[in-house]
């Protein structure tokens, strides 16, 4: 238990160290805002989701000059396409619906719009999420920096989007830290901004963990990914049976997208190497460390030991006492479970979950 706690303790802590320096030298960010975005909003069956995601987009690219926003449709049997094409949007916005027919993945879709982006810089975005205020000019700021090749978001609850600057939760943290090391091996699909032509350099996106691999590609190219505090999203979470489900197979691309990006490791640009190298531990290794602890602790106890029942119970109460604690063993469940599915084959066309 203690080895298990270990690592990502001391991460948090160095983490801590990096965003409290970085604050206090300014985070240096250029002021230049750029126009000349496509962005690239995937769909599967999200008539209930689009115009939302569309007036939002409208609202971001307000005064930025002439945006393209292409919407690319799996072959939704809800009509989302339909919806999408009676959305009237502002002068500033030149609206593209593409249907692709049938279903093929959300990182074909993304791949069809990024084939299809005329502008400079793409932003890929999911239908269900939304961005806070000022986001998009916030990333698109970030990403003028020529040392940074991919930009993408931190997370809020849907009910709490106001822009406030605050590391709220630890993995938000993580994020930024990372960012601020070198690149963050995890980004969200709620908002990834990258140059058009690094993209296709790349060789776009693939399947599973599609865009926090993305990001891995730029950290490993050389420039950097970072998540950016004031670069704010929020996405629509299912709830009961569903939230099981959809954590679950999160859990399960995430396990399979850092085994393989392991093996990138010795060529990974310094700092980034530190980062992949903890992010993976923590992903792949670390929820075994206390499943094992667990089961030796349970033997123990069974057996009537009094320091094993101690222990047990000082972690029972840490994780129903501590939100924290108890996300992070929720997340230990996700990853341990997600491992073990990965052995059976992986999915890279799920079940919709309604949210
Ligand atoms: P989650 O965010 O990981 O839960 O995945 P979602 O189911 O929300 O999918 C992310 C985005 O990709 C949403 O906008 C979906 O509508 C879209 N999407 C998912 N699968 C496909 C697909 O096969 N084709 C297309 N075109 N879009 C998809
Ligand atoms: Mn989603």
């Amino acid at each position: 238990m203690l080895m298990h706690a270990s690592v990502p303790l001391g991460y948090y802590a160095a983490a801590l160290r990096v965003l409290r320096k970085h604050k206090a030298s300014g985070g240096r960010v250029s002021e230049e805002v750029i126009s000349g975005v496509t962005i690239v909003v995937p769909t599967y069956n999200e008539r209930n989701n689009i115009i939302d995601k569309l007036n939002n987009v409208a609202d971001e690219t307000k005064g930025m000059g002439e945006s393209e926003v292409i919407v690319i449709d799996g072959g939704s049997d809800d009509g989302t396409a339909d919806v999408a094409e009676s959305w009237r949007p502002p002068p500033w916005v030149r609206l593209r619906v593409l249907r692709e027919g049938l279903r093929r993945g959300k990182h074909v879709a993304e791949n069809e719009g990024l084939s299809k982006a005329t502008e400079d810089y793409v932003v890929f975005t999911d239908a269900d999420s939304l961005w806070a205020p000022g986001s998009l000019r916030a990333a698109l700021r970030a990403l003028s920096r020529s040392d940074v090749g991919l930009v993408t978001c931190v997370k809020r609850p849907l009910n709490i989007m106001e822009v406030e600057s605050g590391y709220r939760d630890l993995y938000n943290m993580l994020r930024l830290a990372e960012s601020a090391m070198h690149s963050t091996p995890i980004a969200h699909g709620e908002l990834i901004a990258i140059r058009r032509d690094l993209a296709i350099k790349l060789g776009g996106l693939r399947p599973g963990a599609d865009d926090s691999e993305l990001a891995h590609r730029v950290a490993m190219s050389g420039l950097r990914a970072v998540a950016v505090d004031g670069v704010i999203c929020a996405e629509k979470v299912p709830r009961g049976q569903g939230y099981v489900e959809w954590r679950g197979r999160r859990a399960q691309h995430l396990v399979a997208y850092f085994a393989s990006a392991l093996r990138d490791l010795p060529r990974a640009p310094r700092g980034y190497r530190r980062v992949l190298a903890v992010e993976a531990y923590l992903h792949l290794v670390n929820p075994w460390l206390a499943l094992a602890a667990l089961a030796l602790l349970l033997a123990a106890a069974s057996m009537g030991q009094l320091l094993a029942i101690a222990v047990l119970a000082l972690v029972a109460l840490t994780v129903l006492a501590i939100p924290h604690a108890r996300s992070w063993a929720l997340m230990q469940t996700f990853l341990i479970v997600g491992a073990l599915r990965n052995i059976r084959g992986r999915s890279e066309v799920w079940r919709k979950v309604e949210k």
